[in-house]
Parts: structure tokens; sequence; C-alpha cells
């Protein structure tokens, strides 16, 4: 059986993976080493130095690639660097035209790193396509989405997106962070490229920093595999070796977090305190229909807000919290509770960041595997 035809839980635990030739290990080993023994000059085993190849890195690149059903996968040091290497594709003068609820890290780096290099970012809400058709003129080379958005879980229609990219021959990047891809697989759906913070879900156990690229095109491939060698923002084999560890229970890790999030999401909704719930898997979520079209899942991210909208309030439930911590980032085993008015969105003008929901009283949650039972307990004592 091929990797193509397996299965995504199959692929998961086997595409790209062969005992290691040398002693048969089951686990794929940490090649831990920066160079390689060549027997005479230029001749080697298709390893040289490890910026620009290594088994350990080479397995997961193959083993991700297999689970975006993509041809080439790339991995970076970290969701940034992956980011970073997307812009460097493109030339002083050119145009990009992103989402304008994406992750922050993603619009600092936009706004404060590349736009000194002459690229030009135009944001916009692309809940339908024509605000985004409107600003495409003739440098535009690049549509930047990222599908369910932070924190307020919009939801993209990357079709819709795809066939405007094609229209215009605009390269189409898809931030697949939120979604994993265990429930969304942008390149099936016309994308161009497959951005993850492999941070988040993919490694899943909060212990590695990594960013990945996925994508089809033998061009793109090559341009870009030549930007991850020139830069070198590359991962360590050791986060080459957690990652691949932590995929082999991604699909199970995703179920739990579907089931507990739909449970949670539904709590919240029927609670006296909470104003307003934020998770595609309602019905009365805008974009719900387009999340059920290319989304296999909701997934057990969602944020919510309070009645009354004090940001004392919201203080005092995520201060009471035991299982939620308080913490940035998400997609691990353990549920975190954030605050983004005054963690992740703190740098926004709070008149901008209500106006995309972003309010005092906004909790968002990511939530973990653990047993529904004391979720829901936890998040009861601390609204009480
Ligand atoms: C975390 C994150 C990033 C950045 O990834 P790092 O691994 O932290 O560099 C990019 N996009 C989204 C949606 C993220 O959540």
């Amino acid at each position: 059986m091929t990797d193509q035809e397996m299965k995504f839980e199959t692929k998961a635990i086997h595409a790209g993976l062969e005992p290691d030739s040398a002693t048969g290990a089951i686990m794929t080993p940490i090649y831990q080493t920066s160079t390689y023994a060549q027997p005479l000059p230029g001749v080697h085993k298709g390893y040289e130095y490890s910026r620009s190849n290594n088994p350990t890195r080479n397995a997961l690149q193959k083993n991700l690639a297999a689970l975006e059903n993509a041809k080439h996968g790339l991995a970076f040091g970290s969701g940034l660097a992956a980011v970073d290497a997307c812009m460097r594709l493109l030339k002083p003068g050119d145009e990009i035209i992103s989402t304008n609820d994406l992750y922050g890290g993603s619009y600092r780096q936009f706004t404060k790193v590349h736009a000194n290099y002459g690229l030009k970012f135009h944001f916009t809400g692309m809940q339908t396509i024509e605000a985004a058709e409107a600003l495409i003129n003739q440098n535009t080379k690049m549509l930047w989405v990222e599908t369910p958005t932070n924190p307020t879980l919009n939801i993209i229609n990357i079709d819709a997106f795809a066939a405007l990219a094609k229209k215009h021959h605009l390269i189409l990047v898809a931030d697949n962070t939120f979604a994993s891809p265990y429930l969304q697989n942008p390149l099936d759906l016309g994308a161009d490229i497959v951005m993850h913070s492999v941070t988040k879900y993919i490694a899943g156990h909060s212990d590695v920093i990594m960013g990945f690229l996925a994508l089809n095109d033998d061009q793109l491939r090559q341009d870009l595999a030549f930007i991850q060698n020139s830069v070198g923002a590359v991962p360590g084999p050791m986060d080459c070796f957690l990652a691949l560890r932590g995929i082999k229970t991604l699909h199970l890790r995703m179920q739990r977090h579907c089931e507990n999030g739909a449970a949670i999401a539904h709590f919240l909704a029927n609670h006296p305190k909470v104003e307003k719930v934020f998770w595609p898997g309602f019905e009365s979520h805008p974009n719900h229909e387009v999340a059920k079209a290319q989304m296999r899942g909701f997934g057990g991210m969602m944020s919510f807000s309070l009645k009354g909208d004090k940001l004392e309030d919201a203080f005092s439930v995520v201060s009471k919290l035991r299982i939620f911590t308080l913490a940035e980032s998400l997609g691990g085993v353990e549920s975190l509770a954030g605050h983004p008015a005054t963690m992740t969105h703190a740098s926004i003008p709070k008149a901008d960041r209500e106006k995309t929901g972003v309010t005092d009283s906004l909790i968002r949650l990511s939530v973990g595997v653990e047993h529904i039972d004391d979720l829901i307990a936890d998040l009861k004592q601390a609204l009480a």
C-alpha cells in the first residue's frame, strides 16, 4: 500500500517512515549530527550537512506532507519561520492580500519586517471574496488566508479563494494551524501552500516550537527548499523526533478535542452568565455551512464573552480556573484559557479590537483531552 492509499490514521503512524536501515529501530532515530562522512569528495549517501538535509527531518517532512495529501513538505524552526519563507518567494513591489483577523505574530512580521523590504500588505475581511477581489491589481502576488481565525473563530471559504487565486494567477497560502491536517486539507480545496505552526495541534504536547509548509507544485518546492537551506531556519533533529512522536496520536487527540469542544461549547451557550460563544459548530455561526463543507469536525478552539462585558469579571473567571491553565498557545493535550484583550491582542487599540469581536470579557479556550466532566466542573465553579 502506498502512502497515498492509506487512511489518515494509518498515515499518521506509517507514512514516510521505515525501520532504521542500520539497526532496524522501529522509531525514527534522532540523527543528532551536523555533518556526514564522505569516502571521496562529493561521494555520500544523500547527506552532506544537516542544514540542507537530515534523516530525522526528512522522515518528518514526508510524514507530515502525507497528512496534508501533499507531494512535498518542508519543516522550519517555527511557524513564523515558515511564514517568513513564503514571503521570501516575493520581490519588492509585490502585494499581498491577507485576512484582517490573522495570528498576531504573522501580522507583526508582515507589517514590521517585510513591509520594510518593499512588500505591500492589504488586510481585509474574508467572509466573502468581494472585498479581497477589489484590492487585486497588477502587483498582487499572494493571498493569505487563515481559517478558523483567532480568537473569534471566523471561517474563510478556501474553495472560493482558490478560484479567485487561479483567476488572477496568485499564490494562495492557507494557515491551517487551528484546524490541523486531521480536520482540514487546504491543498485538496485548491490552495497552493499550506502553512502550519507544528507547535500547536500537530506536535500536540506543548514541548516543541516548529513550522511546516506543504505543497504540490515542483517549482514552488524547489524555490522554498532553496530558501529553507539558504536562510537556514531549520528545526533540529530532536524537535523533529518529538513532532513525529506527537503525530502518531494526532487523530486520537483531535477526536477527543472535537468531542470535548462540542460539549463545552453547548455548556457555555446555556450558561446564564455567558453572552456569546464563538464556535463554528453552531448552526447560528455565520459560516457554519462552509465549516461543515471544508472541515471534518469543529475542533477544540472557542471563545466566549460574559454578560455585562466587564474586564474584572473575565479576570475573576480565568483566575478561578483550576484545570484550565491561563497561558498563551493552544493545541496541546492540556486545556488552556487565554484573555485576548490583555494577552494576545493587547497591542491592538480597544476600538479596533472590539470591531472584530475581541471585547473586554472575551475568554479563549483551547479545550484539551482531559475528562469532559472535570473540564465542565472547572468552568462551572469559575463562572459561579
Ligand atoms: C502559533 C501560530 C503561528 C506561529 O507559529 P510559531 O510556531 O509560534 O512560530 C502562526 N499561525 C497561527 C494560527 C498560530 O496559532
